[in-house]
């Protein structure tokens, strides 16, 4: 399948990159890794007049950590992040390492990740998880915006067109803290996922009560989801099987599946369930420090 004609640009900064969209207006489409993009663009799902190659934009690039606080790049690969890094959480190199195939991993960015917003993302959930942010730049400068309230349905998020997401910020990992990313598929590898789960703990210094505590849900609502009962249950209780399971249970309450070709709503709430409970206890094994526990 060939891909329709467009222009191309490659701008070197990203006051060309804005200069360029606030002139080309909806015509134009940032292009980081092409995963998806060049994708839509084959099935003739999009035609943009024009595609805007992000790959020169310094600004875009690396990962650094100031004040207790970790900046990641739009243009990080899944590939780097799933091989982990200083400044790189844990819980986001699991998610990525299970995005797609090596060859996918090696071009799917950050930043195309969470614009496309599918509910099942896998960078999505883990960096819900990790209460992170993104930093949206426009023509009237950046503004931060939490991923809780960024995602608005499939494909859509609080992104205007004139936007670039230029990076991610999450708190930096500190011990007592833990994740554990669980994601079920119909096949092992290159799969978008049936139901995925992703949870970050923090224990007090106590070793053995829950301070704070996240779960995110995919694939069973419209978008990426915090499951807030869930953490409620979490918040101040034992870390050990009883609340895991309550937690599991209220996560799957919280989930809000439909029924469709690839699974009933009942199938992926329960899995919702199941998903949660495997997710914690291997939240609670690394943020313990231990041997993580699988399924
Ligand atoms: C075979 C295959 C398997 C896949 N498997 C998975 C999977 O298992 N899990 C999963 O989560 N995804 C999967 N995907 C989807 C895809 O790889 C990811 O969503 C990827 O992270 C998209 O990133 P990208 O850099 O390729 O985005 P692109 O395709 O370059 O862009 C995607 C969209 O985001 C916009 N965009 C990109 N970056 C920015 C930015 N910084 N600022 C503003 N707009 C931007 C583009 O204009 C475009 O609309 C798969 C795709 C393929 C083809």
């Amino acid at each position: 399948m060939l891909l329709p004609p467009f222009e191309y640009y490659r701008p070197s900064n990203l006051e060309q990159a804005l200069a360029l969209l606030r002139e080309m207006g909806d015509q134009a489409h940032p292009l980081a890794g092409g995963t998806d993009l060049l994708v839509n663009l084959k099935l003739k799902k999009l035609a943009p007049k024009a595609l805007l190659d992000l790959g020169g934009l310094e600004e875009l690039k690396g990962s650094r950590a100031d004040g207790g606080q970790v900046s990641l790049g739009a243009l990080n690969s899944a590939s780097r992040l799933a091989s982990g890094g200083p400044h790189v959480p844990r819980l986001l190199a699991m998610g990525a390492g299970a995005l797609g195939s090596p060859q996918v991993r090696n071009r799917a960015t950050l930043g195309g990740n969470l614009v496309t917003a599918r509910p099942a993302a896998d960078l999505c959930l883990p960096l819900l998880a990790l209460g992170a942010r993104a930093v949206l730049t426009g023509p009237q400068g950046s503004r931060e915006v939490s991923l809780d309230g960024y995602f608005q349905g499939p494909g859509y998020t609080v992104k205007e067109p004139g936007e670039i997401l230029t990076r991610v910020l999450l708190e930096a990992p500190k011990p007592g803290q833990g994740g554990g990313y669980q994601k079920l598929g119909l096949r092992q590898a290159l799969e978008i996922a049936l139901v995925n789960v992703a949870a970050h703990l923090e224990l007090e210094p106590d070793g053995k009560t829950i301070a704070m505590a996240r779960v995110a849900l995919g694939a069973v609502a419209p978008v990426p989801m915090l499951a807030p009962s869930a953490a409620q249950v979490l918040q101040g209780a034992k870390a050990d099987e009883k609340s895991f399971t309550a937690a599991a249970q209220a996560a799957a309450a919280d989930a809000k599946p439909i029924d469709d070709h690839r699974g009933s709503a009942a199938y992926r709430r329960d899995m919702a369930r199941t998903l949660t409970l495997r997710a914690l206890r291997q939240a609670l094994a690394q943020a313990q420090g231990g041997k993580e526990v699988g399924a």
